[in-house]
Formats: C-alpha cells, sequence, structure tokens
C-alpha cells in the first residue's frame, strides 16, 4: 500500500514537471496540429455542425433564373409568399438581384401569389 502511494506521488511530480515545462509549447501544438484534422473553416460552432452555404446558381450553371418558372422561384419564397433573404438561402448578390427581379415579375403574371390570401 505505502508503496502505491510513492508512485502517485512520483506522478504527480512528473506531472507538475511536465506541466511546467510545456504550458507555452501546449497551447501552440493545439493551435497549430490540431486545427487541420477539422474542418478549414475552423472550430465547429455549438454542439451542430452547420452545412456550408452556397449560391445555387453559381454552383450550377445551367440552371438559369427564369420569371416563367414558378417550380425554381418557389424554392426562394416563404411560405407566406415573401422573398427569401440570401442570408437564409446563400445565394449571391449578384443572382439574388436576378431572383427577386424574376420573382416579382412572375407576380405579376400570377405565376406566383402575392399572398396566401390570393387563391386560384
Ligand atoms: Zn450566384
Amino acid at each position: 500500500m505505502s508503496e502505491e502511494v510513492k508512485t502517485t506521488e512520483n506522478k504527480t511530480e512528473a506531472a507538475e514537471k511536465v506541466a511546467e515545462a510545456r504550458p507555452a509549447a501546449r497551447s501552440a501544438e493545439g493551435s497549430a496540429e490540431r486545427r487541420p484534422a477539422r474542418k478549414p473553416s475552423g472550430a465547429p460552432r455549438g454542439r451542430f455542425q452547420r452545412r456550408r452555404k452556397f449560391c445555387k446558381f453559381c454552383a450550377d450553371k445551367s440552371m438559369h433564373i427564369d420569371h416563367k418558372d414558378p417550380a425554381l422561384l418557389g424554392q426562394f419564397i416563404t411560405e407566406r409568399y415573401k422573398i427569401l433573404p440570401s442570408r437564409v438561402t446563400g445565394t449571391c448578390a449578384k443572382h439574388q438581384r436576378g431572383l427577386t427581379t424574376a420573382i416579382k415579375r412572375a407576380r405579376v403574371l400570377a405565376l406566383l401569389s402575392f399572398t396566401p390570401l390570393h387563391h386560384d
């Protein structure tokens, strides 16, 4: 029993020495060596790992914003027929501009509703 106590004491002493020697080195290692294993965007935010938003129209060049395509425009409006902001959908500024124009044109042509109060 007494031997065990001694060994634990030795261990704590050793741990203290390590702690004394390392603190700067340890923090440097933590930032330099552990990051590459994670995603390049940095540390995970909170419990959930959010997917990076991207512009659909930039990602898929074959997709074109067309005011005569209510099915496509429907993806960018809320259930109350409001235009979704780009910070929600991830659409880039250029395509968001085209999108809002297209949605407004589609509304005028009655391809999209202005409000949910407008029944077919
Ligand atoms: Zn875009």
